[in-house]
């Protein structure tokens, strides 16, 4: 049996009925298969088979009550994942298909991108299959106060710091901060992507999205070509989404889709920056759908989306470039099949793990630039990291200075990613390059402090 057969068998008695850890785990462990047999060392420690197990997980209750007095049980989790090179990091998804195997998948991506920012971050996520969406202010409110009366007794700015993900953003984490200092009675820098009045860092709400087109901007580059005037497919709505296009914009592209979970607009004309304003405040300050994107603007259509499709029309229109930055297996192989068709050549992932293993075999098979969520998304994380050192010198870095550590970050997670695939004897695979690169400097840190 191979090194990847054995792992994955493990795995998957194990772990029953977490897909998505499976296809997180398979993907990490194909790559490594051309570690272990340059480093028998690691074999020999179980270092992967330790890696793949969570140092902690917690599952708890989170009892609260509606505006009408009903009451309701959600189910709270915190992976901590690993810790060999710093506290968990990682955010809090609130979103109803929330279960363990997503965030064990999460929380395990987690470690290697840490590792590859190069900040000393350890891996964690969490969340709750609670849905915001529909829920007023106090309904939200009262839902993070109950979660963070469980979680507070797990965390700690030395310990366990998560942020935000999917349905968790500025007004979430101000809920949490508020009831962690209630009840520890201290002001910590326990929670990245903090308001900028108390702790927060500037860049940070940015930094997924802005990650995500420099990672592409230093892959358009080993070819000698910029964003200037390209197309580019954009998924999603929300933080990352947004920030996608911000950035696409002040490069020269031009994005033309985005979407939420009921469907996509399409803009041939483009998402210029008023239109991207307009989608801010629909979706920061209404909180509405996408589809009314294409009643205020002509140029546009609307198509709902059917889970149940064997592809997502989003990913079948003629661009150079493609940010996938909703959610996890949003592009399947025939929608990988679609991207080339169409032209793409550029994929950079701001979501995690949008790509299913298929379609990551085609972008790799037609040797197009693509990054992974792990490299290419990495900016989250890392702004995050900027922000505790903020915390802990108690100063703030200007906006300039945070985008120029944010930019010099996503190159040297370039740089490395590409150095790592090259020695790795697999030139140009950005996947076998970020999960060797992240994988080696958590290994060795767990060789150095040794079986625990
Ligand atoms: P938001 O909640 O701000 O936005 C998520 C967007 O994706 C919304 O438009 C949402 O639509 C859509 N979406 C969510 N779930 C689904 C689904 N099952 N099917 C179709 N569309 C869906 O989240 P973020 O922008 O923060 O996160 C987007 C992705 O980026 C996630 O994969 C996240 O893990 C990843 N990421 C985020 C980071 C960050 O800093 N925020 C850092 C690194 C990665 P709807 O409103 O209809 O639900």
């Amino acid at each position: 049996m191979s090194f990847v057969e054995e792992i994955m068998e493990q795995v998957k008695a194990k772990n029953p009925a977490e897909p998505e850890f499976h296809q997180a785990v398979q993907e990490v462990v194909e790559s490594l298969e051309l570690v272990i047999e340059r480093h028998p060392e690691f074999r020999k420690a179980k270092i992967v088979e330790r890696i793949i197990e969570p140092e902690r997980v917690i599952m708890f209750r989170v009892p609260w009550v509606d505006d009408k007095g009903e009451y309701h049980v959600n189910r709270g989790f915190r992976i901590e994942m690993n810790s060999a090179i710093g506290p968990y990091k990682g955010g809090l998804r609130f979103h109803p298909s929330v279960n363990l195997g997503i965030l064990k998948f999460l929380a395990f991506e987690q470690v290697f991108k840490n590792s590859l920012t190069t900040l000393p971050m350890g891996g964690g996520k969490g969340g709750s299959d609670f849905d915001p969406k529909g829920k007023s202010d106090m309904e939200v409110m009262r839902f993070c106060q109950a979660f963070m009366q469980e979680l507070f007794r797990h965390i700690g700015p030395n310990t366990d710091v998560p942020a935000g993900d999917i349905g968790v953003g500025g007004r979430e984490i101000g809920f949490l901060f508020g009831m962690y200092k209630k009840l520890r009675n201290e002001f910590t820098g326990v929670l990245t992507g903090k308001g900028l009045n108390w702790g927060g860092s500037l860049i940070r709400p940015e930094a997924t999205g802005y990650g995500a087109v420099y990672f592409a901007q230093e892959m358009l580059a080993t070819r000698g070509e910029s964003l200037k005037g390209k197309t580019c497919l954009v998924s999603g709505a929300g933080n990352v989404a947004q920030y996608t296009c911000e950035k696409l914009l002040q490069l020269g592209a031009k994005p033309v889709t985005l979407s939420d979970s009921s469907g996509y607009i399409y803009d041939p004309e483009g998402i210029d920056e008023k239109k991207l304003a307009w989608v801010m405040e629909l979706k920061n300050i209404r909180r509405g759908r996408i589809k009314e994107y294409a009643d205020q603007f002509k140029t546009a259509t609307y198509t709902p989306t059917d889970s149940a499709q064997d592809h997502n029309p989003l990913w079948d229109h003629k661009a150079d470039c493609a940010f996938p930055s909703a959610t996890q297996n949003e592009i399947n192989g025939k929608d990988a099949e679609n991207l080339i068709k169409n032209g793409v050549y550029v994929v950079s992932e701001g979501a995690n793990m949008p790509t299913t293993l298929d379609g990551v075999r085609i972008f790799l098979d037609k040797k197009i630039l693509y990054g992974p969520g792990k490299a290419a998304n990495a900016g989250g994380v890392a702004v995050s990291g900027l922000e505790m050192s903020q915390n802990s010198l108690r100063l703030a870095w200007t906006r300039e200075e945070v985008d120029s550590r944010l930019h010099g970050i996503m190159k040297s997670i370039h740089k490395a990613s590409m150095e790592a695939a090259e020695a790795y004897g697999t030139p140009g695979n950005y996947v076998n390059g970020a999960n060797i690169a992240g994988f080696l400097k958590v290994a060795r840190s767990m060789m150095d402090q040794g079986v625990c």
